[in-house]
């Protein structure tokens, strides 16, 4: 009996690979709750920093690109590199997609995946897979796919600020847990980090009526913002991220990044497009945004329900900042111990490389059959993976290698 391949998510990455198994005639069951991500843990009214040419979820087969859904959705259509595209319009363009490519999606949570132990597959790559809804089943290939959730990153500076975990309603929030801004009309709110999800945050918070709000951020010089379109290196080779030489290497050759020393490739996923406002941000940030810049919050605690953050420099005393709310748009990071519903066995027997499952060719781990794509791959082909243009290379290697592994 063919037992089919489980794709564990439903964003960008989980919709592609499903699309490229489904056009291979791979029999699969695909989990999760559509572009969750970009619906309910994105600010309202944000904008996507990535382009329209770098924000389509790569299909087996023409017509499922951005520019395809607003054509036929009747949106504005989204196609220079000057036009900047809604996170609504994002979220109904992949909702889109699934409902042509992805229609048999399961809205249901996998809770755990563990190696089936009897009658295994003489391959030995049969999964034992359990649902929310009760019911349990077999696959002979899992890809996970499940992106930022989970993976939301606090400091341990920052977390004595919220006993009871990072919430919304509370003292200390990591931005992924907002979608509505305007709770924080009239409010003091300090936003920790210097990337684009911090600092359009923070302008957002502004433009919804906070009574002030203020970028704390570790670096001298930290908040800064990118080039408009017009301003590009012309010599240089173009990219979904810009033109430069060294993005057009980790965008088309991402498979070469695999082969790099771990810690360069560390290095590498952190700094290459690290923190950097988008180019159409910086009107709108200044002068309604107060920064603190080249700062280290040492400590922070609660005092008469507001929080306290204690800073310190290179320069001068320890100082302190108090507000109603603290925002930590802090990240996310690859997290193994994170990922609650692989069992036990599988993750102790992993092998992890540069923070990140190590993969081959095929976006393989270690466990024959057990397959990673998205974020927890970018330890193996570099920082592309982070962004949704990365699906074009990820998305047709997955499914050739799972379907490759034959029934
Ligand atoms: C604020 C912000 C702005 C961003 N802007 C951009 C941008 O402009 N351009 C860009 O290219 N990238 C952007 N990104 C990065 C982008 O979010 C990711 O590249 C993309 O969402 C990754 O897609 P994914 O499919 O891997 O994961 P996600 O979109 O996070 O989807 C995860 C899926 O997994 C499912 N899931 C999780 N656990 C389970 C489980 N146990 N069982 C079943 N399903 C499960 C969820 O339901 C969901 O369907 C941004 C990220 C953030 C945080």
């Amino acid at each position: 009996m063919t037992h089919p391949v489980a794709v564990i998510g439903a964003g960008p990455y989980g919709l592609s690979t499903a699309a490229h198994l489904r056009a291979r005639g791979v029999p699969a069951r695909v989990f999760g709750a559509p572009m969750v991500s970009w619906r309910e843990h994105m600010p309202a009214g944000m904008l996507l920093k990535s382009t329209p040419a770098a924000s389509s979820i790569d299909a087996p087969q023409p017509g499922h690109t951005l520019l395809d859904y607003c054509q036929a959705a009747g949106e504005r259509r989204y196609e220079s590199d000057w036009d900047v595209i809604p996170v609504e319009t994002f979220a109904r363009y992949g909702e889109w997609f699934q409902e042509r490519l992805v229609p048999e999606l399961e809205q249901v949570r996998v809770v755990s995946v563990d190696r089936r132990t009897k009658g295994r597959h003489p391959g030995g790559s049969d999964f034992e897979l359990k649902l929310d809804s009760g019911e349990q089943f077999t696959a002979r290939a899992v890809v996970v796919a499940t992106g930022l959730s989970g993976l939301a990153y606090l400091p341990p500076e920052l977390a004595p600020a919220a006993p009871d975990g990072p919430s919304a309603t509370g003292s200390l929030s990591h931005s992924s847990q907002h979608r509505d801004l305007s709770r924080f009309a009239g409010a003091h709110v300090v936003v920790v980090g210097a990337g684009q999800s911090a600092l359009e945050n923070a302008v957002l918070l502004a433009e919804a009526g906070a009574a002030s709000v203020r970028v704390v951020a570790r670096g001298r010089g930290a908040v800064r913002f990118g080039t408009a379109p017009d301003g590009q290196p012309p010599l240089r080779p173009e990219t979904p991220f810009g033109r430069a030489w060294s993005l057009y290497a980790l965008t088309y050759y991402a498979e070469g990044f695999r082969h790099l020393p771990p810690p360069t490739r560390k290095f590498l996923v952190k700094r290459v497009l690290g923190p950097l406002g988008a180019w159409w941000l910086r009107d709108r940030f200044i002068g309604r945004v107060q920064v603190t810049e080249g700062k280290r919050i040492v400590r922070a605690r609660v005092e008469d329900g507001r929080p306290v953050l204690t800073l310190a420099g290179a320069d001068g005393p320890a100082s302190e900042l108090t507000a109603d709310h603290v925002m930590a748009a802090t990240g996310y990071r690859v997290d193994l111990a994170a990922l609650g519903f692989l069992g036990h066995d599988l993750r102790a027997r992993l092998a992890v490389s540069a923070d990140g499952p190590r993969l081959d060719a095929g976006y393989g781990s270690s466990i024959p059959g057990l397959h990673f794509t998205g974020l927890p791959a970018a330890a193996s082909f570099g920082p592309v993976m982070r962004f949704v243009c990365g699906t074009e290379y990820a998305s047709p290697r997955v499914a050739r290698a799972v379907a490759g592994l034959g029934g």
